[in-house]
Order: C-alpha cells, then sequence, then structure tokens
C-alpha cells in the first residue's frame, strides 16, 4: 500500500493554505510533516483522510485516485492523539469499539481482537479497565484501536502534544516500534521535531504550504537544502551569519567578510565557486560545531560571551559581540563566563553557505 500526492493543493478563499505538494509514502514508511503552527500539515492530513475536498491536484492510494471517495471508502485510520479510550470499556470492548459498525460476527471479532492483542502484546491485560493500565499499555490499546480494521494506511496528528515531557520520550520509542511493523504507510503531523526526528523515516519540512525538502531524519539535519529548514531543524538552533564572499576556488577555499570588518578563512563546499566574488551569504554552522581556540586564527573569528548557560553536561554560550546572536556549545568542563573573549574556529566542511535566494550552495551528490 502507498500513498501519493500529486500537486495537491487546498485554497480557503484568497489563502493558500496547500500549495501544489508532491509527496509519496511508502508500504511500512512512516513520514512526518514536520513545520510550524499554520503551515498547511493538518490540511494536508485532512485530504489524506477525506476531511477536507483538495481544490486541486490528486490523492492516490495505491496507485488509484481517492479524491471522491467518503473517507470510510478510503479505509484509513485517523486518530488526533493516541490517547481517548472509553474509561467504562475493558481493554477487549475498547479494542472491538470500531468493527461494531462493521456489522461483524461475535466470533470474527473475538479473532480479530485476539489478533491485534497478540501483535501488541496485550493479551494479558484485556480484561482490565484503562484505569488500570500503565501509561504505556494505554497507549498500545489506542494503537490497537487504530490498526483493528486493517486500514490501508495510519494517519496522526500531533499524537503525543498532551502528553508530559517524560512520557513523550517514553512513547516515541513505544510508537514507533509498533509502526515498524504494521507494513502500512503511515503519516505522522508535528511541530515538534524531535518527535519528527526520533519516529519518522523521511520527514516532509513544511512552510507556508509547500515542502521545503523531504528527506531522512539525518539528512534533513546535516544537509539542509535551505535557509528555512537549517534554522528550523536542531537546537540550539544552526548559528545563521550574514558575511560576504571575497574570493573562492574551486576545492572550496573561500575568504569571506562579516559585517564588523572581521575576515574568516575556511573550506565550505566547492560549489561555493560559482558564486560571484562580493555576493552576499549567510554562512551556517550548528553551535556544537563551533570550536573555540586559545589564539586567534585565519579560520576563527573573535567575539564576547554575554551570556552563559549551564545545559547538563554541556554549556551554551551566547556571543552578540559583533554578530546578531553567535551560539556555541562546549563541555561543561571549559570555563566560560560573562565578559570572557573568546576566538571561536570553523573546522573545514561544517559550514553551509546558503545564497542570497536562501538555498544552499552544495554540489549535487
Ligand atoms: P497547526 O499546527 O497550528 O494546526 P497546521 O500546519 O496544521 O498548523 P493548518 O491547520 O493546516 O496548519 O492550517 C493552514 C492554514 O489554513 C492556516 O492559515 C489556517 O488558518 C488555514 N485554515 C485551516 N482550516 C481552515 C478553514 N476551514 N477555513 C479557513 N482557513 C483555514
Amino acid at each position: 500500500m502507498t500513498i501519493e500526492l500529486r500537486q495537491l493543493t487546498k485554497r480557503f478563499g484568497a489563502l493558500t493554505a496547500v500549495d501544489a505538494i508532491d509527496l509519496q509514502v511508502g508500504d511500512g514508511e512512516v513520514l512526518c510533516l514536520l513545520g510550524p503552527s499554520g503551515c498547511g500539515k493538518t490540511t494536508t492530513l485532512r485530504m489524506v483522510a477525506g476531511l477536507e475536498m483538495a481544490t486541486e491536484g490528486d490523492v492516490m492510494l495505491d496507485g488509484k485516485r481517492i479524491n471522491d471517495l467518503s473517507p470510510r471508502q478510503r479505509n484509513v485510520a485517523m486518530s488526533f492523539q493516541f490517547y481517548a479510550l472509553y474509561p467504562a470499556l475493558s481493554v477487549a470492548e475498547n479494542l472491538a469499539y470500531p468493527l461494531h459498525a462493521d456489522k461483524l460476527s461475535n466470533s470474527e471479532i473475538e479473532t480479530r481482537v485476539a489478533q491485534v492483542a497478540s501483535t501488541l502484546q496485550l493479551d494479558r491485560i484485556l480484561k482490565r479497565k484503562p484505569s488500570q493500565l500503565a501509561e504505556g499499555e494505554k497507549q498500545r490499546v489506542a494503537v490497537g484501536r487504530s490498526i483493528i480494521r486493517n486500514p490501508n494506511c495510519f494517519l496522526f496528528d500531533e499524537p503525543l502534544s498532551r502528553l508530559d515531557v517524560q512520557l513523550r520520550e517514553e512513547m516515541r520509542g513505544e510508537i514507533k516500534l509498533v509502526l515498524q511493523n504494521l507494513s502500512r504507510p503511515t503519516v505522522i503531523v508535528t511541530h515538534d521535531q524531535l518527535e519528527a526526528l526520533t519516529m519518522a523515516d523521511r520527514i516532509a519540512v513544511m512552510r507556508d504550504g509547500r515542502i521545503e525538502q523531504v528527506d531522512t531524519p539525518h539528512n534533513v539535519f546535516q544537509t539542509p537544502s535551505n535557509l528555512f529548514v537549517a534554522g528550523f531543524i536542531g537546537t540550539p538552533q544552526m548559528n545563521l551569519i550574514a558575511a560576504q564572499l571575497k574570493d573562492s576556488d574551486s576545492h572550496g577555499q573561500a575568504n569571506f567578510i562579516f559585517e564588523g570588518g572581521q575576515a574568516l578563512k575556511i573550506k565550505v563546499d566547492p560549489a561555493i565557486s560559482r558564486l560571484a566574488p562580493g555576493s552576499k551569504v549567510t554562512l551556517g554552522i550548528r553551535p556544537r560545531n563551533l570550536k573555540m581556540i586559545d589564539e586567534p586564527a585565519e579560520d576563527s573569528l573573535s567575539t564576547q560571551v554575554d551570556l552563559v548557560e549551564p545545559m547538563g553536561a554541556e554549556t551554551l554560550a551566547h556571543m552578540r559581540d559583533g554578530f546578531q546572536n553567535l551560539r556555541l556549545v562546549t563541555d561543561w568542563r571549559v570555563p566560560l563566563s560573562e565578559g570572557n573573549k573568546i576566538h571561536v574556529r570553523f573546522p573545514p566542511g561544517v559550514t553551509h553557505v546558503f545564497a542570497k535566494d536562501e538555498t544552499v550552495i552544495r554540489r549535487k551528490s
């Protein structure tokens, strides 16, 4: 089973909520739609579910266009959160609930409940009520209720948003395990990057109704395709520093100048040679990639620490001197205090360069 969206568009009056997106989700694949509030994630999911009609474009399920089918005919499982069990019903009754509408015989229902209970290891707690379950067990029952009708795909909207931080962490792992065994396409909507990075096989990063990048969690983090994705993924946020390219060679050796007059010579992607000297660019480097050094060097910038935030094993330092806000993460043992003058080195190969149109300068791999 596969889902494919072709040029899918949704307009609400003058507002284009979803703007001609193309997307494929494979059998057994977990795809997260990730983006800030209002970027069109939920609307996209609702069009797949059949709860919202597409203005233009196609929703395909296993190669067939399903735009005109009702939600029920599409046989998708859409859940808004994993919880919401009926408290008065036992686990077995909660699992069986979605089957009643299908007019199955009691023995067929029993068989299906037993199958799902076995898949999700719920056999021993079938008689319990939700109040007698651990949180992880409740989660599994809720998942069981979504899968019992053997839907064509799974759609989840912010599944963990109501849970506290600790529980979220446990559930992310649990859900991933369950979804891996379902061999159906799954789409999860979230604005929480950690949720997406941990649960997804691939992430589609959305902004203003468009998909900015679709890639594995590793690739959206390591090789963002534009400034938006670079700034959106990763905490603390990637440093994004305005600079001017002075010159570069075909090996990616490049000289940059900053507003305050400082210069930097570093090795970046060889595609930099496409840019004319004098071009305005944005340099992107993650706070963990900046390295403190004792003496200034041609591949370092000098600045002053304004704020130190201990984060347990690491320390986050903010520097505003000469830059809008440069962030550096170091081991907690490195002594750092406000007012320190420091030199931060840009190691080779970890700095992204974004052109004026916000796309990354990178050779096609
Ligand atoms: P959130 O995480 O806040 O739910 P989202 O990325 O899921 O955001 P959508 O809910 O898809 O975003 O909304 C996309 C845009 O479409 C928003 O600007 C929203 O206000 C608008 N919108 C959504 N539903 C409707 C509607 N029924 N009528 C008019 N505008 C709508």
